[in-house]
Formats: C-alpha cells, sequence, structure tokens
C-alpha cells in the first residue's frame, strides 16, 4: 500500500512521534494552531495518518488533505474556525513584529523551493537585498509564521506581501502600509528605474531570476496608475507572465499600446513553469513582439466605432 514520504513529512512539520496504537499514523507539533490565535503547539496534536493521506490537529480542528505529489491539497479547520478573509485594499498602520528569515523555518523553506535552481549565495543575496524576513507578531494570527516581503518605492514602505509556507491557503496576504496603495506601484522599481527596458511579472519571486531588469506588478493586470508609472520610465517593455496566462499577456500589451507605448514583448515561458523557475536562462527565452498589426485587429470594434 502507498504512504505519506516520512522525509518529506519531516522536511515540512519537523519532529515527529509514532502513535502506539496505530502504525500508520504519526504525530506533530501543529504550526496551525497559531493560526487561530493559540500559543504554539509543544505537544504533537497534529495526527497523520500515513496510508490515507490525510491529517487532524486536534487542539485547533485543521484538517490536511496530502496529493500525490506531496501538496497539500484541502487544508481547513472544521468547528466553523476560519481564518479571516483578505480585504481588497486593506492596511496595515503598524509594521507587524518579524525576525530575519535565516532566523526561520521560512529559510528552509526558500532553500528547498529555489535551491535547485539557483546558488545559496545568490539566495541570500535577494533575501538580503529585498529584506525579506518571517513575521513572528502573535497578534496577526493569520500573518504569524509566513514570509514577509516589504514592497518599498523610492525608498518608501507602501505595502507587504505575506507568503505561506506551510501550504495554507490563501498563498498571499497583501497589505497596503497606512494610507499607501501598493496597485499604485510596482514591486522593485527603485533598482529598474534608470534602465531602458523592463520585464514585468506577477508576482514579487518571479523577478528573482533578473532583479536588474524585472518588477511585479502584483496581478495579471494594470491600474491607471501603473500604467502610468511603467510609461514614464521605461521605453521598451517585455511582458513576462506565466505561460498559461497568454491571453492576459496580450491584453495587457494592448492595454499599453493604447498608452502610446509601441515597443513591447512577450517573454514565451515553457508551459507549466513560473518565471522564478526558470533561472537566468529567462534571457533565452524567445519573444514575440507585439506588432500595430496584432493591436489594430485585436481592436478592430472599437475602432469602427470611431470612424
Ligand atoms: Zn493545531
Amino acid at each position: 500500500m502507498k504512504r505519506l514520504n516520512l522525509k518529506k513529512l519531516v522536511k515540512k512539520f519537523g519532529q515527529y512521534k509514532e502513535v502506539p496504537s496505530h502504525d500508520d499514523e504519526i504525530r506533530f507539533c501543529c504550526p496551525y494552531c497559531v493560526q487561530i490565535g493559540k500559543p504554539p503547539d509543544t505537544k504533537f496534536h497534529l495526527y497523520i495518518n500515513l496510508t490515507k493521506g490525510v491529517g487532524y490537529c486536534f487542539r485547533c480542528g485543521k484538517i490536511l488533505k496530502f496529493d500525490k505529489n506531496f501538496k497539500i491539497e484541502h487544508s481547513f479547520y472544521i468547528d466553523g474556525i476560519s481564518l479571516p478573509k483578505p480585504i481588497k485594499g486593506s492596511s496595515l498602520d503598524k509594521i507587524p513584529e518579524s525576525i530575519p528569515v535565516f532566523d526561520s523555518i521560512g529559510y528552509q523553506f526558500l532553500l528547498n523551493k529555489l535551491e535547485k535552481i539557483y546558488s545559496k549565495d545568490y539566495i541570500d543575496k535577494f533575501i538580503q537585498e529585498y529584506e525579506i524576513s518571517f513575521c513572528v507578531d502573535k497578534s496577526f494570527p493569520h500573518l504569524y509564521q509566513r514570509i514577509m516581503i516589504p514592497v518599498k518605492v523610492e525608498n518608501e514602505l507602501v505595502g507587504f506581501q505575506f507568503r505561506a509556507i506551510f501550504g495554507e491557503e490563501p498563498k498571499y496576504y497583501t497589505y497596503n502600509y497606512k494610507s499607501r496603495n501598493m496597485k499604485d506601484y510596482v514591486f522593485n522599481y527603485d533598482r529598474v528605474k534608470n534602465s531602458d527596458e523592463v520585464f514585468l511579472c506577477e508576482g514579487i519571486f518571479d523577478i528573482l531570476p533578473f532583479p536588474e531588469k524585472a518588477v511585479a506588478c502584483f496581478g495579471k493586470s494594470l491600474t491607471k496608475q501603473q500604467k502610468r508609472l511603467i510609461k514614464n520610465t521605461w521605453q521598451k517593455i517585455y511582458i513576462c507572465l506565466d505561460a498559461d496566462a497568454i491571453d492576459d499577456a496580450y491584453k495587457l500589451a494592448y492595454d499599453l499600446m493604447k498608452e502610446g507605448i509601441m515597443d513591447i514583448g512577450i517573454v514565451e515561458l515553457p508551459e507549466d513553469k513560473d518565471p522564478c523557475e526558470i533561472g537566468k536562462e529567462i534571457y533565452n527565452l524567445p519573444i514575440r513582439y507585439v506588432s500595430i498589426v496584432d493591436f489594430l485587429q485585436e481592436n478592430e470594434n472599437e475602432f469602427e466605432t470611431l470612424l
């Protein structure tokens, strides 16, 4: 019978204990209890059944279900306990307490994910450069034990992103800082603003292969303010969304053309890879240039009504 891979579980949850009465069950200290405001579990309340691929915490009610690739397929609480939902455009008035990511389990998570593609030095440098830390602020239970990335523009803090590391949903929480609005800006603006060209990515970690050239837009579409910022800063634009978002990439290209930017290319990513997983090869990928002919064809109807 197929069993969950114990090594992988230990990597995710740390030390375990056996359950004497059930030889297909083991228990871990539950990392999820803190997310609903309980103190950290020290008494191994998270039971995982190795043959059935499910887990349950007797303390916080978290249920886990693993898929065959060892991702946590379902991850939820019973008893009506649920996490606070992120409100669009919500903001934080104080900077949540955090520790350097190097001193946390978040660091191991990043290494596991990235060390196949990048050197440890490269990852460490990225962490330092972008001041990536690990949230340990218990007054924000849903942000506790998430990787915390500050978003700065012109060296001023405008917001944060918090990434899950235990497979919990949502994967990201995004917050503005005070009255700033992150969607007015792009991540990594300061470092790329003096270049002629820019690669537009969706998520913060997507810029990892090329931080000297790429920014993140926090999504597949742009706000008015972002379009203005891009137009005023760069002449040449490369759109670098995931391969499955090719329609969004074209939409984004046409959107920028309407702003008067004509030098636009779309980077063709291999399927089921996001930019972060490509590494330095990203500069060698084919680029489809978007021509004025494409643009006119796409927007035919709009022009007809103008004539
Ligand atoms: Zn728990």
